[in-house]
């Protein structure tokens, strides 16, 4: 077989604002694609590492991560780990991977480390779900660079669109200087709670603002979400019938149609 053969569709799950939701999408998205059958992998691209523990691997001990794959000390293929689900696969990381940010210079070159690495696998999966920390800093900087799009999660809450500007403006960025066809694919809103006034606001905000780009399906609030992780599961093996399963599920469909 050929090798770095462009299969996998490279999705950065991005947004420098905490706790809106990223790590629960990367999880439940990616969780919801590889029981559509698809090849998912999903790589923990945050030195929190709760991808990892979400999915119940102890970050304090993963003898491969992908800070030693961005450090040449073993391929990306060698550090790869099954989970539970027959077609989701992980990239662990931990606390190491905060070290990438200060030893690697800020030069452009240090832009492309993830998508260096992530060649060796394109043709072993159909996506590759990739989620990033908090900030707007190398890390987030290379998920962007190594991927076909990024999906935005955006907690439906007051603050919502803040800071929405510095994470436009750093893409818009990074396709002028480094990869011109990443897209903005798209973006959901998270946490929604129908009962209130706010959710609803909120959202008729974004989908004024960002019209075709919000995914229909929303993702609700569902305290399930938040029990899974502590169970290393993904929402469909915890709780399969819950609303946050069905809309993950909902949502990996309207990608898989897009
Ligand atoms: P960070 O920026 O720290 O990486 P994040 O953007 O990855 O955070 P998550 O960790 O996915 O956000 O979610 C933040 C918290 O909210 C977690 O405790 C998670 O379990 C909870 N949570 C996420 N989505 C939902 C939801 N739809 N319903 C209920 N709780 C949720
Ligand atoms: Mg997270």
């Amino acid at each position: 077989m050929k090798h770095n053969e462009k299969n996998a569709n490279v999705i950065a799950v991005a947004n420098q604002k905490g706790g809106v939701g990223k790590t629960t999408t990367a999880i439940n998205l990616g969780a919801a694609l590889s029981i559509a059958e698809k090849r998912v992998l999903l790589i923990d691209f945050d030195p929190q590492a709760n991808t990892t523990t979400g999915l119940g691997f102890d970050k304090h001990d993963v003898e491969r991560e992908i800070y030693g794959v961005l450090n040449s000390n073993y391929s990306l293929g060698d550090a790869i780990i099954r989970t539970e689900l027959r077609y989701l696969d992980l990239i662990p990381s931990s606390r190491n991977l905060a070290k990438f940010e200060f030893e690697i210079a800020e030069d452009e070159r240090s832009y492309m480390f993830l998508k260096d690495i992530l060649k060796e696998v394109y043709e072993n999966y159909d996506f590759i779900l990739i989620d990033s920390p908090p900030s707007l800093g190398l890390l987030t900087i290379n998920a962007l660079c190594a991927a076909d799009s990024v999906l935005i999660p955006i907690q439906a809450e007051y603050y919502a669109l803040e800071g929405l500007t510095d994470l436009m403006n750093t893409v818009e960025r990074i396709k002028e200087s480094f990869n011109p066809d990443l897209k903005i694919n798209g973006i959901v809103l998270t946490m929604y709670d129908e009962r209130t006034n706010l959710s609803k606001q909120v959202e008729q905000e974004v989908r004024e603002y960002f019209k075709t780009k919000v995914y229909s399906s929303v993702i609700p609030r569902n305290v399930r979400l938040s029990e899974a992780p502590s169970y290393g599961m993904p929402i469909q093996l915890y709780d399969i019938k819950s609303s946050g399963s069905k809309a993950y599920m909902k949502l990996a469909k309207e990608i898989l149609k897009a």
